[in-house]
C-alpha cells in the first residue's frame, strides 16, 4: 500500500541535465530520496533541488481525470476526440496544419512515441520542443562543426582538466553536481585553474581564479580573439589541422576582433588568452549564456574552433563541453524530437535517411521536410494555420519569449490538447482537452544527460487516478488514427524498437547506435545500469573527435568563419538589457518545485537585480517594487541592489507564472527574436524599460 515501507528503487533525477542517481522509496511519511553512490553522474551527491524531491510529489492539484471542457470524461471519449479533432484538420488542411509542442522532461520513449507518429504517420515535422529554447544553438554549432550533433567529451574532463573555462554558464546553481565535483577536484588539485566568463558575478566566480565581466553578447569575440592569439602564440595543433577544414577563413575573420568589443579589463583578457594558450588540457563548458542569443550557434563555432584549432577536443581533459538544462534534452535530440532532426542523427533533408526510417517503421507517409521551430510554431498557431495543437509537458504561456502573445494564439487556437500532471498551469487553462500524465516516480523509461549516458527512471508507485503516460496517450490516438505500429506492450518494448531503429542508422554510418539492446525484454530493461553511448565508447575511452576522425562527408572538421553580431539594439524608451535566468532551488515554471517550502525559502518572489547606480539613477531602494516594461509586456519585481550585475544588465529570473506571481511573468518581456540557424530566442538580452512602480 501507499503508506507501507517499501523497497529502494533505483531511478534519475527529473530535474536538469545532469541526470543524478536517485535512490527513492516510499515509508509511511511519504517519499524518502537519497543519491545513488552508484551512478557514474553523481556518485551518490544530490543538489538542493534533488535533495527535496521526495517533498515534491504530493498530490496537491493533480488531474487526475480527462477533462473536455472543464469537464472529467472517460479515456474513451477524451482519446477518440484527440484522434478525430487531428484526422478532420488533417482532412481538410493536410498534415501541416496540426502540430506537437514538447518538452525535455519527457522520457526518451514518449519522445520517440511523438516523433513517429508525427514525421512517420502524420506526415509532418511540426514537432518542436522546449528544448529548441535550451539547447538548438549547441545542436546547430555542433552539426555544423562536427557532422552531428555529438557531444565530445565527460565530465570527468573537467575532473582531470587542468584549466575549467565556463562561457555564460551559472554552474553552481544550474547544474550543481557538476559544480560540486568541480570544486572537489580543484580541493584536491589546487593546480586546476577555473576561469568564469559571464557578465554577472554568479554564484559560480566563489570558485574561480578569473571572473571575466564581458560585456553581454560579446562572447565571440573573445573566441575570436583567442583563435588569434593561439595562432601568434605558436600553439596551433598542425598535424590536428590536417583533420579540419576552415581554419584559414576562420583565423582570417577571427584577426579582425577588436579586445576593446570585449569589454575587459587588458590584463584580465591577457591572463585569459595566456591561460588558455598555455594550458593543454582545457575544457570549455558553456550552457544558456551562450545558447539562448540570436547568434547562439555562431558562439558556439567560435568555442569549437579553438578546441579544433589545437587538436584539445576528444582526449582525458579536453574538449568544449555543452551542459544541457533539461534532464532527457539530450534523449530528445537522439530521438529527432527537433522539427528539423530525424531519430538517431539522421538527417530530415538526406532522402536516404528519410526512406530507411519510413521503411523501418512501415510509415504511409514520412515527413519531406523540416517542421516549425518553436517561436515559427506560436506564429503558426496565432495566424490560424494550426488547427489542432498538442502541449506535452510543458508551460509555453509562461516559458516562451512574448510569452502574453504566445498566450493569446493558444487560447485563439481552434483545438488544444494539454498532457500534463496538473491543470494549474497558464497553458493548462488554455486547453479544450486536458490529458492526465504520470509524474515523477510514477514515470517509467529512459532519459539521456550531457555526457551522454543514458539511465533508468524507474517507478516507485502507483499512478493516482486515471493518469497514464504519455506514451500510452500518443500510441492510442494514433490507433484511433486508424495508424497501425503503436500497439506496446510498455516502454521496454518501445525503448527495444529505438534500439533496432538506431541499427539501421548505423549501417548508414549514424554514430547514435545502440541496437545491441534490440532484442532488450522487460527483465533486461528492468535491470537497465546507466549507459553511454556508442555501444563502444567503453574501448573508445567514452570520447568522440581526438582520433581526428569526424561525422562529415570527408571526415574532417569544419572551423567556421564567425562574425560577431551584437544583441538586439537598445533604445531610448528601452535603454536596458535585461538577462533572464535561473535561481538555484527552482525549476522551470515551479509546477514540481513550487511545491517545496524548503525550496521556496531561498528566493521566495520574482526579483529584479539591478546595479547600484542604476537603483539611484532610477530612484529604487532595496525591496521596492520596479515596473519594467519592454515592447512585448510588463512584469512588477521586487528589486535587489546589487553590484552582482553591471550597470545597465539587470537580471530577472524565468519561473514564477499567471498562477504564483501574476505580475512576475519575465518572459513576457522578451522578444521573439531568434538564431537564424538554430531559432533559439534570445532570452539573454530583451530590450527593457524600468520605473518605479
Ligand atoms: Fe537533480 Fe540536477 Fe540536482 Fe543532480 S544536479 S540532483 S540532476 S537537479
Amino acid at each position: 500500500g501507499e503508506g507501507a515501507q517499501a523497497a529502494e528503487v533505483r531511478t534519475t533525477c527529473p530535474y536538469c541535465g545532469v541526470g543524478c542517481g536517485v535512490l527513492a522509496r516510499r515509508t509511511a511519511q511519504g517519499v524518502e530520496v537519497r543519491g545513488d553512490p552508484e551512478h557514474p553522474a553523481n556518485f551518490g551527491r544530490l543538489c538542493s533541488k534533488g535533495s527535496a524531491l521526495g517533498e515534491t510529489v504530493g498530490m496537491a492539484d493533480r488531474l487526475l481525470a480527462p477533462r473536455v471542457a472543464g469537464r472529467e470524461v472517460d479515456w474513451d471519449s477524451a482519446l477518440d476526440l484527440v484522434a478525430g479533432k487531428f484526422r478532420a484538420a488533417i482532412a481538410e488542411h493536410g498534415p501541416d496544419a496540426v502540430a506537437f509542442y514538447v518538452s525535455g522532461q519527457l522520457l526518451t520513449e514518449d519522445y520517440y512515441v511523438a516523433n513517429k507518429l508525427m514525421k512517420g504517420f502524420i506526415g509532418s515535422a511540426n514537432i518542436d520542443t522546449n528544448s529548441r529554447l535550451c539547447m538548438a544553438s549547441s545542436v546547430a554549432g555542433h552539426r555544423r562543426a562536427f557532422g552531428t550533433d555529438t557531444v565530445p567529451g565527460l565530465y570527468e574532463d573537467l575532473e582531470q582538466a587542468d584549466l575549467v573555462v565556463l562561457v555564460g554558464s551559472n554552474l553552481a546553481w544550474c547544474h550543481p553536481v557538476i559544480y560540486q565535483r568541480l570544486v572537489a577536484a580543484k580541493a584536491a588539485r589546487p593546480g586546476l585553474k577555473v576561469v568564469v566568463v559571464d557578465p554577472r558575478r554568479t554564484a559560480t566566480c566563489d570558485i574561480a581564479d578569473l571572473h571575466l565581466a564581458l560585456a553581454p553578447g560579446a562572447d565571440a569575440v573573445l573566441f575570436n580573439l583567442l583563435l588569434a592569439h593561439l595562432a601568434d602564440a605558436g600553439r596551433l595543433d598542425v598535424e590536428f589541422l590536417k583533420n579540419v577544414n576552415g581554419f584559414e577563413a576562420a583565423l582570417a575573420v577571427a584577426r579582425e576582433a577588436r579586445a576593446a568589443e570585449a569589454g575587459l579589463a587588458a590584463g584580465d583578457l591577457a591572463a585569459f588568452l595566456a591561460l588558455w594558450a598555455g594550458t593543454e588540457k582545457v575544457v570549455t563548458v558553456y550552457s544558456q549564456g551562450i545558447n539562448q542569443s540570436s547568434s547562439g550557434s555562431d558562439k558556439v563555432n567560435a568555442i569549437t574552433n579553438c578546441h579544433l584549432a589545437t587538436g584539445r577536443i576528444g582526449r582525458p581533459g579536453m574538449g568544449p563541453f555543452s551542459v544541457t538544462g533539461q534532464p532527457n534534452a539530450m534523449g530528445g535530440r537522439e530521438v529527432g524530437g527537433l522539427a528539423n532532426m530525424l531519430a538517431c542523427h539522421l538527417e530530415i533533408e538526406n532522402d536516404g535517411h528519410r526512406a530507411a526510417m519510413q521503411g523501418f517503421w512501415g510509415a504511409p507517409v514520412m515527413a519531406a521536410k523540416p517542421g516549425l521551430k518553436a517561436v515559427d510554431m506560436f506564429r503558426a498557431v496565432e495566424a490560424g494555420q494550426i488547427k489542432a495543437l498538442w502541449i506535452i509537458h510543458t508551460n509555453p504561456a509562461v516559458s516562451m519569449p512574448d510569452a502574453d502573445r504566445v498566450a493569446q494564439a493558444i487560447a485563439g487556437c481552434a483545438f488544444v490538447v494539454v498532457s500534463d500532471i496538473t491543470d494549474r498551469t497558464d497553458t493548462a487553462r488554455l486547453a479544450h482537452v486536458l490529458l492526465p500524465a504520470t509524474g515523477w516516480g510514477e514515470k517509467d523509461g529512459t532519459v539521456t544527460n550531457s555526457e551522454r549516458r543514458i539511465s533508468r527512471q524507474r517507478p516507485f508507485r502507483a499512478a493516482p487516478g486515471a493518469a497514464r503516460a504519455d506514451w500510452w496517450h500518443l500510441a492510442q490516438v494514433a490507433q484511433r488514427m486508424g495508424f497501425a505500429g503503436f500497439d506496446w506492450a510498455g516502454p521496454a518494448a518501445i525503448f527495444a524498437e529505438y534500439a533496432a531503429l538506431s541499427g539501421v542508422a548505423g549501417d548508414l554510418g549514424s554514430d547514435f547506435d545502440i541496437s545491441d539492446h534490440a532484442a532488450i525484454g522487460v527483465e533486461g530493461y528492468d535491470a537497465l545500469q546507466p549507459f553511454l553511448w556508442p555501444a563502444n565508447a567503453r574501448q573508445r575511452g567514452g570520447r568522440f573527435f581526438g582520433d581526428g576522425r569526424f561525422h562529415t562527408p570527408d571526415g574532417k572538421a569544419r572551423m567556421l568563419p564567425v562574425v560577431p553580431r551584437a544583441p538586439q539594439a537598445l533604445s531610448a524608451a528601452h535603454p536596458f538589457r535585461l538577462n533572464t535566468g535561473r535561481i538555484r532551488d527552482q525549476w522551470h515554471t515551479m509546477t514540481r518545485t513550487g511545491l517545496s517550502p524548503r525550496l521556496g525559502q531561498h528566493l521566495a518572489e520574482p526579483f529584479l537585480e539591478l546595479h547600484p547606480a542604476d537603483a539611484g539613477r532610477l530612484g529604487l531602494a532595496a525591496a521596492d517594487l520596479a515596473e519594467v516594461t519592454s515592447p512585448q509586456g510588463r512584469a512588477v519585481l521586487r528589486v535587489l541592489v546589487t553590484d552582482r550585475v553591471a550597470e545597465g544588465h539587470p537580471f530577472a529570473p524565468m519561473h514564477w507564472t499567471g498562477e504564483t506571481a501574476p505580475t512576475g511573468r519575465v518572459d513576457a518581456l522578451v522578444a521573439g527574436i531568434t538564431d537564424p540557424v538554430s531559432g533559439q530566442p534570445e532570452s539573454k538580452a530583451a530590450a527593457v524599460a524600468i520605473a518605479p512602480f
